[in-house]
């Protein structure tokens, strides 16, 4: 099975072992010593010295943790979306009382630094600005460091989904200075679903001593009471944990910029194999292509879902459709974490087949 969707993605067999693993209390000695080092690990991947805090939830859970620990209802906040999940920032915003003001991009292409910036200068109550760096629904990476910038400029708080990004993708989370930057251990990490991470800046922690939206299991400042013990304020996913663990000292072992340049050549792999096939990828412009997620239209007279029902039953390849106002319109191919250029390739060798099964007489 090829599993190749932008999570869950498929585990190394020592990460999946540790899985199995006999439970232990989670306030003891043990346990204190894997979420040092998680922690410790994690900050080398966000390239960060603020604070990183490992909430037991999806990748969701952490970007409602950004909102409701650093906003007030009422606060007026610019989402600036590219697609689905940068829709779902604004969503999550709006149902705990922001005042969301919406930059929206065409899907498929990279959000303007020059609209952000007319958008903050057009409106100074703008407290904060929610971020995708990695639109995993479209396939696009938007130039979160140009855009981090505008934010920097105008000192808005920078809230960023990150968590089809990090680890895979660069994005040192200091350099470009931004605030909360969040990740899901489903998705680069190699980790079952279950634990999601984020940092936050001292300027985080400011707005966060202001901040009046309703929280409690996603309380900041409940973690960093908890971390100071080396313990999480609630039972955590113990389980994943375990795999974390395995999967960062595997990872650090490969080293960041190792990890960065293989994700750009796999995904130069995947859009070389699509396009040789005849097919057009999903974002207007290659520059901005994601290295982890390839969006792809099907050629004109074949139905995405049929040749991705059709790969799963006989290639035993799994590729996501669309999301959203792409379902059907679109299929994707993850290609993040434990992934390599043959993988890509057997993907590619599934997908011509399968075409041509549908009639397809192109590539
Ligand atoms: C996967 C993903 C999420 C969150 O997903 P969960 O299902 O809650 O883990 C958010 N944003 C992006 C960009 C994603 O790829």
């Amino acid at each position: 099975m090829q599993l190749r969707i932008p999570g869950p993605t498929p585990c190394p067999d020592d990460v999946l072992k540790a899985m199995g693993r006999q439970m232990i209390n989670h306030r003891s000695g043990e346990f204190a010593a894997i979420l040092q080092q998680v922690t410790g690990r994690l900050k080398e991947f966000f390239q960060t010295r603020n604070d990183v805090y490992i909430l037991t939830s999806s990748g969701t859970g952490a970007m409602e943790a950004a909102v409701v620990n650093t906003l007030s209802p009422g606060d007026r906040v610019l989402c600036v979306s590219v697609g689905a999940f940068g829709d779902r920032f604004g969503d999550i915003a709006q149902a705990f009382g922001a005042d969301v003001k919406r930059l929206n991009f065409e899907w498929g292409q990279a959000a303007d630094p020059n609209a952000l910036r007319r958008a903050l200068q057009d409106d100074a109550a703008i407290k904060a600005v929610l971020l995708t760096h990695n639109e995993t629904s479209t396939g696009v990476t938007n130039d979160l460091e140009v855009l981090a910038r505008v934010v920097r400029e105008h000192e808005k708080l920078l809230l960023v989904d990150a968590i089809s990004s990090l680890g895979s993708i660069d994005l040192p989370v200091d350099a470009w200075g931004c605030d909360v930057v969040t990740t899901g251990s489903q998705k680069g990490w190699m980790v079952p679903p279950g634990l999601a991470m984020v940092s936050v800046s001292p300027k985080a922690w400011q707005a966060y001593e202001k901040a009046k939206m309703p929280r409690y299991y996603f309380d900041f400042g409940k973690a960093r009471r908890f971390l100071e013990r080396k313990e999480t304020p609630w039972t955590p996913a113990v389980s994943v944990f375990f795999a974390m663990s395995v999967a960062l000292e595997n990872l650090a072992r490969e080293g960041l910029p190792n990890i960065v340049a293989r994700h750009m050549r796999v995904a130069q792999r995947a859009r070389e194999n699509v396009k040789a096939l005849g097919l057009k990828l999903f974002p207007a412009n290659e520059a901005y292509a994601s290295n982890t997620v390839t969006a792809i239209n099907p050629p004109p007279g074949i139905e995405a879902k049929a040749l991705t029902k059709l790969l799963r039953e006989e290639y035993q390849v799994v590729l996501a459709g669309g999301q959203g106002k792409l379902d059907g319109k679109i299929f994707r191919i993850g290609h993040l974490g434990w992934v390599s250029e043959a993988d890509m390739d057997e993907v590619a060798a599934a997908l011509k087949s399968a075409l041509a099964r549908l009639g397809y007489k192109g590539g």
